[in-house]
């Protein structure tokens, strides 16, 4: 029986995907050729990875304005280096709100010197700090859409005068944006998009070509841009997997479709850990993320009662990281409402039972 899978990443994709995306491996089309077995330079691959940029960009509402979207290796975490290498000439400021952004932040000053904006570790990053400033004669603002450990997200982006840059690995797609206020995107696709392998960069190609380094080529947006997203064997599959999330996410009537689903999701998630009396949410209620949500049971003694529960109704990928404890509720797109109701089911049994 297929579980209730609320896993942090990877995570979760559409039946729907997994079923297509199962099929292509045997058979790519009805072209007697797998999807894993053809050349990346042949006319069905170019098709796929140009059918993925296009509707990322699609999706997002930045076609014709600028953007171009790439499909690259090496993780989410690849770009906090990446994004220094391109764009980090004397100084950057980032925002820390948590893991995610500190590894940014790491490797950003391997190369130069960072400026953390505002931070909320005094807080173990249970909240999104606001009201800072942002110096505008730095290269450019980095922070972090959702943080997928503590369970926070930014509802509003700073102003900003320099280009913004964005890590959404795990809340990309999920919500309605004005997504032109940022100049480079970045996500790992194992979150909302797609199987690991891949990762979606979305760039304002006019932030480019600012930096007075010799960029190594293969992590040269530039090289990347003008090669078509192949300057190298790109991960065929995931390419592929993400680009039939995307197709199904279009169906649905693209973010604003699936967005109503992730507010019914959270709104009951949410409702549930507040009115649950043996349940306490992490998060700061005007920061809470509507992708992980994040709560700990106030009474420990019923820890292994409760997750004798949750592995009898078959829900999966619940437990806490391990910086902050408790439990993790995942809600990505893919997630059905259902799988939501039947974890709430699941808490609320407990309470009658204590
Ligand atoms: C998971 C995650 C990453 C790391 O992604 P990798 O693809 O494993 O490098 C980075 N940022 C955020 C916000 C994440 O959730």
């Amino acid at each position: 029986m297929k579980k209730h899978n609320f896993s942090a990443g990877p995570s979760i994709l559409p039946q729907e995907v997994l079923l297509k995306a199962s099929e292509a491996i045997m058979d790519l089309e009805n072209s007697g050729l797998s999807l894993i077995e053809i050349s990346h330079r042949s006319k069905a691959f170019v098709d796929i990875m140009e059918n993925a940029r296009a509707l990322a960009l699609e999706l997002l509402g930045l076609e014709g304005k600028g953007y171009k979207a790439l499909f690259l290796q090496g993780g989410a975490s690849t770009q906090f280096l990446m994004v220094a290498l391109n764009l980090l000439e004397k100084r950057a400021g980032y925002l820390n709100t948590g893991a995610w952004s500190q590894k940014a932040i790491k490797e950003a000053q391997k190369l130069d010197d960072i400026y953390e904006v505002a931070s909320s570790e005094n807080a173990n990053f249970n909240y999104i700090p606001k009201g800072y400033d942002i110096p505008s004669d730095y290269d450019y603002f980095h922070c972090t859409s959702n943080n997928t450990i503590f369970g926070t997200q930014i509802k509003q982006f700073p102003k900003c005068d320099i280009p913004m840059v964005c890590d959404m690995s795990s809340d990309i797609f999920s919500r309605s944006l004005d997504f032109s206020q940022f100049d480079l995107i970045y996500a790992g696709a194992q979150k909302n998009m797609g199987p690991a392998g891949t990762t979606l960069v979305v760039i304002k190609e006019d932030i480019l070509g600012k930096v007075s380094r010799d960029i190594p080529s293969i992590m040269d947006y530039k090289i990347h841009i003008k090669q078509g997203s192949m300057f190298n064997t790109p991960p065929v599959f995931a390419v592929y997997t993400s680009m039939l999330t995307l197709e199904w996410l279009k169906g649905l009537g693209g973010i604003a479709g699936i967005e109503k689903e992730n507010e019914k999701k959270a709104r009951l998630m949410y409702s549930e850990i507040d009115l649950n009396p043996l349940f306490k949410g992490f998060a700061a209620k005007e920061d809470r993320s509507n992708m992980n949500a994040t709560f700990n049971l106030v009474n420990d003694n019923l820890k292994d009662t409760f997750e004798t529960m949750l592995k009898e109704a078959g829900i999966s990928g619940v437990n806490g990281h391990r910086s902050v404890g408790g439990y993790r509720a995942s809600m990505y797109n893919a997630l059905p409402l259902d799988s939501v109701k039947a974890l709430v089911e699941v808490m609320s049994e407990l309470e009658s039972k204590a």
